[in-house]
């Protein structure tokens, strides 16, 4: 089966100037050289802590930011090349739905017209299809039609989000890019918001780009994950093996850091060993050794490089696997 999207060697660096008096130029590499493939209808993870540049590279591949380097292929049409009406064909088939429901709409548009109008662009419907289509996809997600002629601010958040995820859908895409989509919610209807993402991703046949920083939501929804560390991808594998055997001493740390299936303690973040070193001076050798308890000479010295966990079982980058 042919991967929907093929992402080799994605980098997104910031370049900012700091200090004073004489600022310097500082540059934060984001992402560092990331590479993996979503096959159709199978959900991915990326996963890491706060600041590792999982949301940069989800931003990166849609191009909502520029990359800097890289390739990004959908069905094999580069990503990156696209432009003008190439462009908006591809932004069509790839949708995401962000963190902060609260953001992520205008306040001043009524829902109706915010479901509407990418219809239009996309020349999917107008008048009173598009309507009748909207309506449709706010049933879809567990709200009544009559929400159309409301606003943003007479919704709660967990219900603002079933109206992001309604307005990803509106242009029928078939990849979805899920960044933190329940992290701002009250953990109480972060259940329910998972459950509309699963169900409309069986119903509808979607794949998913998921992104978040929570293990166990990362186990219930993902067929494969990606452990990203200080912009580099340092495990991949299928979730069920990564998250309960990893072999990256990293991932080992957030495992062990993860609360058990623990629902009232979704969305804390593990408090593990450490800073994170900063991704405008990353660390020589493996980013991870200041950290690491399995650290080695060597550590401090080489990259280490992508070494296969068996087949179907994905990699890591890590010399004790070398
Ligand atoms: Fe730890 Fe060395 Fe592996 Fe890096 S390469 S994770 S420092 S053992
Ligand atoms: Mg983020």
């Amino acid at each position: 089966m042919a991967p929907v999207l093929e992402v080799t060697n994605l980098r997104k660096h910031f370049v900012s100037k700091k200090g004073f008096p004489t600022p310097k130029t500082v540059t934060v590499r984001a992402v560092e050289d990331i590479s993996f493939t979503i096959n159709p209808g199978e959900a991915f993870g990326l996963v890491g802590e706060s600041g590792c540049g999982k949301s940069t590279a989800a931003r990166a591949l849609l191009r909502l930011i520029e990359p800097d380097g890289g390739s990004v292929r959908w069905k094999g049409e580069d990503v990156l090349a696209a432009r003008g009406p190439a462009l908006k064909a591809l932004r069509r088939r790839m949708q995401i739905v962000f963190q902060d429901p609260y953001s992520s709409l205008d306040p001043r548009q009524s829902i109706g017209s915010a479901l509407m109008e990418p219809m239009q662009v996309h020349g999917i419907a107008t008048g009173a299809e598009a309507r009748r289509r909207a309506g449709a996809l706010l049933e879809e997600v567990g709200l009544p039609a009559a929400a159309l002629d409301r606003f943003p601010h007479e919704f709660s958040g967990g219900q603002r989000q079933r109206i992001g995820i309604a307005r990803a859908l509106t242009v029928e895409p078939e990849l979805i890019v899920a960044d933190e989509p329940v992290s701002a919610l009250d953990v109480s209807v972060q259940a329910q918001v998972l459950l509309l993402l699963k169900e409309l991703r069986e119903r509808r046949g979607l794949s998913f780009l998921f992104v978040s920083h929570d293990l166990s939501v990362i186990r219930w929804f993902c067929d494969r994950v990606a452990v990203m560390y200080l912009g580099r991808i340092v495990e991949e594998g299928p979730a069920a093996r990564v998250l309960a055997n990893p072999l990256h001493p990293y991932a080992q740390m957030l495992r062990d850091a993860s609360p058990i299936p623990d629902p009232s303690r979704r969305g804390v973040l593990p408090r593990i060993i450490g800073e994170i070193p900063s991704a405008a001076n990353p660390p020589p050798g493996c980013p991870f050794h200041p950290r690491c308890i399995h650290a080695m000479p060597q550590c401090s010295r080489d990259m280490p490089a992508w070494t296969s966990a068996g087949p179907g079982q994905g990699g890591v980058a890590c010399h004790l696997h070398g």
